[in-house]
């Protein structure tokens, strides 16, 4: 079995040598071709209006100059000589829960991969404390990875769906176990805007993740996440809302 990973972290993540070390307990054909930078909340952009540089560290390692969606197009057209039988993308350094799926630069490259007809999956380990920089811990994600992935290798998946896996933040004998529920929704009260202002007194601001308080539907990957299971949700790329089609169509005719 050929397995490409990537991760939207970067080439040196270190939750893609996590996920190097799941994948070898399947294979020893493993291809790895991430991006050079970390590209968190990257979602599914393709690099349009500049070049994209290939680096290669050894024979079926490389790095991306670009994004998720860049590195896996890159390894299906120009670095394996075939096509994998099976995409991992991750292991992610936090969360990609409910809404957030759109904004990940992990859970895009697995849809790359989907829309490619391969079977593809995006592992994330969830993380409590913000400001831990590489030293989340990614044990619950080290111990029950190959668990997840393994029964979702011979299954059939449907065209264009990919399986998103979330691990919760515990220490791996105090994961509760996996659950099979759908993408939950955020509030959208999101994150927080810090501001400050940089060396040349000039006014920035930037983004942070941290206090997202919601209420999870039930059933859903949050609650999963939130009950100390791992999450395991199977994502299309139909987007369409078929309930509002007829509705739709009738407004038009
Ligand atoms: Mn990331």
């Amino acid at each position: 079995m050929r397995i490409l990973l990537t991760n939207d972290d970067g080439i040196h993540a270190p939750g893609l040598d996590v996920l190097e070390r799941i994948a070898r307990t399947f294979s020893d054909d493993i291809w790895i071709v991430a991006p050079a930078e970390e590209q968190s909340g990257a979602g599914h952009s393709l690099t349009l209006s500049r070049p994209v540089r290939l680096r290669q560290f050894d024979e079926r390692r490389f790095a991306v100059s670009g994004t998720p969606t860049d590195a896996v197009m890159m390894a299906l057209r120009e670095v394996m000589p075939a096509a994998p039988d099976l995409i991992l993308s991750g292991v992610n350094r936090g969360a990609n829960l409910g809404d957030d799926v759109t904004y990940s630069g992990t859970v895009s490259a697995a849809v790359e991969g989907a829309l490619a007809g391969i079977r593809s999956i995006a592992l994330s380990q969830v993380y409590e404390k913000e400001g831990m920089g590489d030293n989340v811990p990614f044990a619950a994600a080290e111990e029950w990875g190959a668990r997840v992935i393994q029964p979702l290798l011979g299954l059939p998946f449907a065209p264009r769906t990919l399986v998103n896996v979330n691990f919760p933040a515990r220490a791996p004998a105090d994961v509760q176990g996996i659950r099979v529920v759908r993408q939950g929704f955020h509030d959208y009260a999101r994150g927080s805007v810090v501001e400050g202002t940089d060396p040349r007194g000039y006014r920035y601001f930037w983004f942070g993740l941290h206090g997202i308080e919601h209420t999870p539907g039930h059933q859903t990957d949050l609650e999963a996440i939130q009950d100390g299971f791992v999450s395991i949700t199977p994502l299309q790329l139909d987007l369409t809302h078929d309930a509002s089609l007829a509705q739709l169509a009738q407004r038009f005719s």
